[in-house]
């Protein structure tokens, strides 16, 4: 396992593009790092302006898993806490499952180093799902509901009144195609929204930020990762095809994910089928032009993303 860095000065760049020798190389490494530490810094942000996730007075819970985007999350927010026009507090919280094979030193020593407040809440939710679920069914269910409950009594005993998540673009988009594949609902993850039980506000602070980035940010900062399978549960077969779907999208249609994340923040009821978003039943000529009104024939032409030639513009009837 890695030793933790020191959170508080970047690193030397450790060649994000794999170069690794030579003055000009080590320069532009060190260029590509700092361009990569200021995206994420202003997509983060932004992300917090946006939907403003953070107030004056706030007690954020930060939960940390081990994985690279918990890390990435909590060093990102320590940043911006450090120069934010409000003043925030941030405590970073683990929960210490007692899987198998579980390095219960690796996150308190991380944050020992970092000297922050945080608190690593050992339960035992891993006896408790193995003994309840046979043998070959998937265990990720029990599990994630006896996390959350663990994680609010946590975020109440620690006067905490919001909870970050370190979910990023690429995971709300994978919800929510696999809302629409699996679940046949238009629903993605939230940048913001009501914890279940009413009680805490959950954030998602890295919600414009591509997984690349935080996968580059956590090399380039060591983080010391915890592996994620530990459990030996399998993994969502389902999240990690539609995972592939995107990607390969992106390949063959580059600036198709940046386009299908903006149209999340672009929704037209009128233009779905919900009637509950919009009472297509007693609707009633107005007599005023509308330009989102139907166009009937007509074919909307659409601007192709950035960098792609014209000829892949597309028409599809309004
Ligand atoms: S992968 Fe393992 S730790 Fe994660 S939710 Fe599923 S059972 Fe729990």
């Amino acid at each position: 396992m890695n030793a933790p860095a020191d959170p508080t000065i970047l690193q030397p760049a450790t060649a994000l593009d794999g170069a690794t020798t030579g003055p000009a190389a080590r320069t532009r490494a060190e260029r590509e790092t700092l361009k990569l530490e200021k995206r994420l810094a202003r997509q983060v942000g932004q992300a917090i302006a946006d939907f403003n996730m953070i107030e004056e007075g706030d007690r954020v819970m930060v939960c940390l898993s081990g994985g690279k985007d918990s890390y990435g999350l909590l060093d990102i927010l320590l940043k911006l806490q450090a120069r934010a026009p409000v003043r925030f507090e941030l405590v970073a919280v683990n929960l210490d499952q007692k899987q198998p094979g579980f390095p219960a030193e690796v996150l308190p020593g991380y944050l020992r180093q970092l000297g922050i407040e945080h608190h690593i809440e050992t339960q035992d939710t891993y006896s408790i799902v193995k003994a309840k679920i046979p043998e070959g069914k998937t265990t990720c269910s029990l599990c994630s509901r006896l996390r959350r409950g663990i994680l609010y009594s946590v975020a109440r005993r620690l006067k905490c009144n919001k909870i970050a998540l370190g979910h990023h673009r690429d995971d709300m988009l994978q919800t929510f195609f696999l809302n629409m594949f699996f679940g046949g609902k238009l629903k993605g993850m939230p940048p913001k929204l009501t914890s279940d039980n009413g009680e805490f506000i959950v954030i998602r602070p890295l919600a414009y930020v591509a997984e690349s980035d935080l996968v580059a940010w956590a090399e380039h900062r060591q983080f010391p990762i915890i592996p994620c399978n530990l459990c030996g549960s399998q993994e969502n077969l389902q999240r990690k095809q539609v995972g592939e779907m995107l990607r390969q999208w992106q390949r063959q249609h580059p600036g198709r994910i940046e386009s299908m994340f903006t149209a999340l923040q672009n929704v037209v009821p009128s233009h779905l089928m919900d009637g509950a978003l919009h009472d297509f039943k007693h609707l009633q000529a107005t007599g005023v032009a509308d330009e989102n009104g139907d166009k009937a024939f007509d074919e909307e032409v659409f601007a192709p993303p950035a960098g792609v030639p014209f000829a892949s513009v597309t028409r599809v009837s309004a």
